[in-house]
């Protein structure tokens, strides 16, 4: 349809597509190129368009229409004749290309005549027209060329359309989605995201896909309209007045709830009529409310000091369900005639606020005293509409005479044998002059089967004739002209026994003395040894004189039957009361389970129970039963604690408290990692706690390493293992080497007890070191895969295990410590409890890490 001449560019200029003129079928003239060289061989006829800008298409569709000429129709052709031509394209940046190669041009397609033409009357020739359709991807360049190629057809090309597809802009859920060109391959989606329309908010992002072929695909999420909004025709509209929308999430305008209104358009609440409240609870569909009028009819009824207030609920609930009584106000008269409020022991019963019932008891009142009692009534919209004061309704009472209250405590103040000295406070609400006091008692064993009254008019008595050690009950009560107010609480004093007194007191002679020379002993000790840590004597024997006062830990085997040793240190328990559940482990003796042991008259308990296997030898009972004869003689949070043994029958056990998390080392290693410092300290801290009130007690553990130390559903941690014999292994890496008599487990081990078997709590010391490294390693092995040998070796060269990773400076300077060669240098358990102490109360010090720490062992 242009006017004048299009010039594509033709090859060869001459001979080849010539443009021509036509008249169409409604005789209106359009260009045409034709050519129709089908006598001659090897045609190659080409026809290039114009540039055409893509305009942002990634793919175009070429519509070609044409005539083509069956060669059977034309006469006297030869095999030249040909009935298709090839569709190319070139992409390109300049609009104005004078000269393109063929060999640049990229086919489409062979275009042939198919059977959908229509017939077109030109002149007085009857046209088939063909219309073929082909599409192409163009994406690198601006815009690009066509061309045709002729190879011996006859053709006439009517018209050439190119377009491109695009979605249309749409509204879908609220949501505006533009004009959008399609996807450059035939199966791509573009995803577009929408815009909410004007008064409208995001519901969820609003999204759709843009297909191929202009169609809008899968629409997600949309938009609501904004409170006041409702949709219409896909746009939000305001409310009209009367009516109001409060969330967008709402389906659409609603009319004002009653005793409501909305005068403008586009409301999101209605205001309430004058008189009428919201509650800042009530949502915006609820009617507008009033508050109540005072509570009715309120009757009061004195019985002695409690008064029984009773009322009807308001006349008028104001069109709400929440009346309360929110505040039972009261005032006591004093004679002064100045009211004052209820003291805090007024008691209310249900309550004094909040209350939904229309009936109170309030006891405890004074006795002839005057009161006022006010009700207030309120609801959701009292505070709304500042009407308090209008919604009470008081009365006012006054209370009759009544007995004392209860006396509250009673003290003995003097004790002997034979006689207690009590004493006692007047009773908080005497209620009237005390007239006298009862003072009820009797033996504690002997219940309240025979009891002695005792009267007196002052608050202390002497009670005499009373049997020597014997626990006795008392209860005291006042009496006014009112009567007798109830008892006390019973409260229990014993008489004392005049010999224990007096070896009491020798005892205590007994005690400083020794105390005092110990005391010189220290001065002594402190002035010929220093060190970092103030030094103190290590071995255990001179430990003993070292606390005064402090039990000393019994050896066992000092006694000759170990059988009086247990039944001293250990309680015999019944068969009967434990309750094996499964096996948790493997002792030196046999199994270690777990279970329940429920003493009379106690809670049932978890407990450890180790047993021993069939078969054993004498030595071997006698060493199963030593443990428990050492552990039953301390008492720590810190120590396993021995709930008991059974010896009376087989097999024989050993009860203990379960400790849920098993041995540490193993633990550490199921949760490697998972714990601050602080918690790890924390655990080496109770270690350390046990350990001190062992060396306390004088007892040296020697064998202290992580795999005895039991931990506990709390992460506490306890020392256990206490037996004073090893098994031997045939394993030469095995933890216990067998030196003289017992194993010895080296890599926990001090120098000094390796060489020569000096066992001492300072070598404990050294090996708490161990234990320290192994936890802040979270179970390594010590030296990891040295041999024994070796590690003796290597602490005899000076060397020392290095910082484990993350470990603070303070923590491995601590262990080092341990680690002294020389060991009156190293800490004792007091100095290192008080350190980890130090660092507990000041995490800061416990982050310093080295910056630079070598990965071999250090020399010290
Ligand atoms: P022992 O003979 O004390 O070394 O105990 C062997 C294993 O039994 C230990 O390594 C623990 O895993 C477990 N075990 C011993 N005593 C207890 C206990 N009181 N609570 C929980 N597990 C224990």
């Amino acid at each position: 349809t242009v006017p004048g001449e299009l010039k594509w560019a033709a090859s060869p200029s001459e001979g080849g597509w010539e443009e021509v003129s036509i008249m169409d079928e409604k005789n209106i003239p359009i260009r045409t190129y034709q050519v129709c060289n089908v006598l001659e061989p090897n045609q190659n006829n080409w026809l290039r368009t114009d540039w055409i800008p893509r305009s942002g298409a990634q793919r175009v569709y070429v519509e070609v229409k044409f005539t083509l000429r069956d060669c059977n129709s034309l006469p006297g052709v030869t095999g030249t004749c040909k009935e298709t031509f090839n569709l190319y394209y070139h992409e390109s940046n300049e609009d104005r290309e004078s000269y393109i190669k063929e060999s640049s041009f990229i086919k489409v397609d062979t275009v042939a005549a198919d059977e959908s033409f229509t017939q077109v009357d030109v002149g007085d020739r009857i046209m088939k027209l063909n219309t073929e359709v082909r599409d192409v991807k163009v994406t690198t360049r601006k815009g690009f060329y066509l061309a045709f190629q002729d190879v011996g057809a006859c053709i006439a090309l009517v018209s050439v359309r190119v377009f491109y597809k695009t979605c249309p802009l749409t509204i879908r859920n609220l949501a505006t989605f533009p004009d959008t060109i399609t996807g450059a391959d035939t199966s791509s989606l573009v995803e577009v995201r929408g815009s909410c329309v004007n008064q409208s908010e995001e519901r969820e992002e609003p999204k759709m896909y843009c297909g191929a072929d202009g169609e809008w695909l899968v629409p997600i999420g949309g938009c609501f309209c904004s409170p006041g909004y409702e949709e219409k025709g896909g746009a939000c509209k305001a409310c009209s007045a009367g009516f109001y929308k409060a969330k967008s999430s709402d389906a659409g305008c609603f009319k004002c709830p009653p005793h409501s209104h909305s005068v403008r358009d586009g409301a999101t609440v209605c205001d309430c009529h004058s008189g009428f409240f919201r509650a800042d609870s009530d949502p915006p569909s609820m009617a507008c409310t009033q508050p109540p009028s005072a509570p009715q009819q309120l009757i009061s009824v004195v019985n002695e000091t409690s008064v029984v207030l009773e009322w009807a609920p308001p006349r008028r609930l104001g069109g709400r369900s929440d009346t309360n009584y929110p505040r039972m106000g009261s005032g006591s008269i004093s004679s002064s005639q100045l009211c004052l409020p209820c003291g805090s022991d007024v008691l209310f019963s249900p309550g004094q606020t909040g209350l939904k019932t229309s009936r109170v008891v309030v006891s405890e009142l004074r006795a002839h005293t005057h009161y006022t009692f006010i009700v207030h009534a309120r609801n959701g919209v009292s505070q709304a509409s500042g009407a308090g004061a209008a919604q009470s309704v008081s009365v006012s009472v006054t209370t009759n005479q009544a007995a004392p209250s209860p006396v509250s405590s009673i003290l003995a103040i003097d004790v002997t044998r034979h006689s207690l000295s009590l004493s006692w406070q007047q009773p908080d609400r005497p209620n009237g002059v005390i007239l006298e006091y009862e003072v009820k008692f009797y033996e504690k064993d002997q219940k309240e089967r025979s009891y002695r009254i005792m009267r007196t008019f002052s608050r202390s008595v002497d009670v005499t004739g009373l049997n020597p050690l014997t626990v006795y009950v008392f209860h005291v009560r006042a009496r006014t002209a009112a009567g007798y107010g109830e008892f006390s609480a019973p409260f229990e004093f014993s008489t004392n026994s005049g010999i224990h007194a007096v070896k009491f007191k020798i005892i205590a002679r007994m005690l400083s003395l020794v105390f005092f020379i110990c005391v010189l002993n220290l001065h002594h000790l402190c002035l010929i040894r220093r060190s970092k840590y103030s030094k103190t004597k290590q071995d255990s024997e001179e430990e003993k004189h070292l606390n005064p006062g402090v039990k000393i830990y019994v050896d066992p085997f000092t006694y000759e039957d170990p059988d009086q040793a247990i039944h001293e240190f250990a309680k015999e328990i019944d068969v009967s009361s434990i309750h094996i559940e499964k096996v948790i482990g493997m002792g030196e003796f046999g199994e270690v389970c777990s279970g329940r042991l429920r003493v009379q008259g106690k809670r049932e308990i978890y407990v450890a129970i180790k047993s021993l296997k069939a078969g054993y030898s004498d030595k071997q009972r006698r060493d199963f039963l030593s443990e428990a004869s050492i552990m039953g003689q301390f008492d720590h949070p810190n120590i396993i604690r021995l709930e008991g043994v059974v010896t009376r029958c087989k097999p024989l056990m050993i009860i203990t408290e379960y400790m849920e998390n098993g041995s540490l080392d193993a633990f550490l290693r199921k949760h490697d990692g998972q714990f601050t410092v602080i918690q790890l300290v924390g655990m080496l801290r109770g270690i350390a706690s046990g350990m001190k009130y062992l060396s306390d007690m004088s007892y040296v553990h020697r064998d202290l390493a992580a795999r005895n130390i039991l931990v506990n559903s709390n992460l506490v941690c306890k020392v256990s293992d206490f037996g004073l014999s090893r098994v031997l292994e045939d394993d030469p890496e095995a933890a216990y080497t067998t030196r003289v008599r017992r194993k010895i487990p080296i890599r926990w081990t001090a120098p000094e007890a390796i060489t020569y078997r000096k066992f001492t709590t300072a070598s404990d010391v050294w090996s708490y070191g161990i234990v320290m490294w192994e936890v802040v390693s979270y179970g390594e092995r010590p030296y990891w895969d040295m041999n024994n040998q070796d590690v003796i070796k290597a602490i005899e060269e000076g060397y020392r295990l290095p910082a484990p990773m993350d470990c603070p400076v303070v923590l491995h300077q601590l262990m080092l410590d341990c680690w002294e060669r020389e060991r009156a240098e190293r800490p004792t358990f007091s100095q290192i409890l008080n350190m980890l102490d130090k660092l507990i109360r000041n995490p800061g010090t416990l982050k310093t890490t080295p910056e630079e720490r070598p990965a071999e062992m250090l020399l010290v």
